[in-house]
């Protein structure tokens, strides 16, 4: 297989640092309203504050990939004393919570570093510096990966049912032609 430079970005979350403003959920949702910047809403944002303050616990976690299943074991995590929860650095969109789901469809959310601009607006509205973005290049082999608008179809498939969505789609099409 073929091999690429493939440029990886991330972003370093420093807990000791995030104090749980929710800041971040706030750019992030405003960023992907659709007009840009037309509302907030948390619950539409690709990154999640999952907090906890009595136990002084706040976790900034970005959104990953979709996936159609739960997985078969969990983790918990004590670092510092402090325990977290099962799932709690989990990036997945995934059936067993609901976040990175988009609230009325139920779509799955990924974080797209904000594409389009210099810079994560996360990162850029965390005055605490919880949040720092990295860049690296890898040597890769070359992969293809199913296209965003598959992976949305997958989600409505596995909500909904195939035939249901294959209806749907007819009775659409047709509604278009006509
Ligand atoms: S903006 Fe920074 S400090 Fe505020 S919740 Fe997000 S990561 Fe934490
Ligand atoms: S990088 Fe952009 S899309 Fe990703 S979580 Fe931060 S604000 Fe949201």
């Amino acid at each position: 297989m073929a091999k690429i430079n493939k440029k990886i970005k991330t972003i370093k979350v420093d807990l000791d640092k995030c104090n749980g403003c929710r800041a971040c959920e706030v750019i992030c949702s405003a960023f992907h309203a659709n007009p840009k910047y037309s509302s907030n809403n948390p619950a539409r944002s690709r990154i999640r504050m999952i907090r906890d303050p009595i136990r002084d616990v706040y976790v900034p976690v970005y959104a990953g990939e979709y996936t159609p299943a739960e997985c078969m074991g969990r983790d918990r995590y004590v670092i510092d004393g402090k325990e977290y929860d099962e799932c709690g650095f989990c990036r997945a969109s995934c059936p067993s919570r609901d976040a990175f789901k988009e609230p009325d469809s139920g779509l799955p959310l990924k974080c797209d570093m904000c594409e389009g601009e210099e810079q994560p607006l996360c990162v850029k509205w965390c005055i605490n510096d919880a949040l720092v973005y990295e860049e690296r290049e890898e040597e890769v082999e070359e992969e293809v990966k199913p296209e965003d608008v598959e992976i949305g179809l997958n989600s409505l498939i596995n909500k909904y049912g195939l035939d249901k969505i294959a209806d749907t789609v007819a009775r659409m099409s047709m509604s278009k032609k006509g």
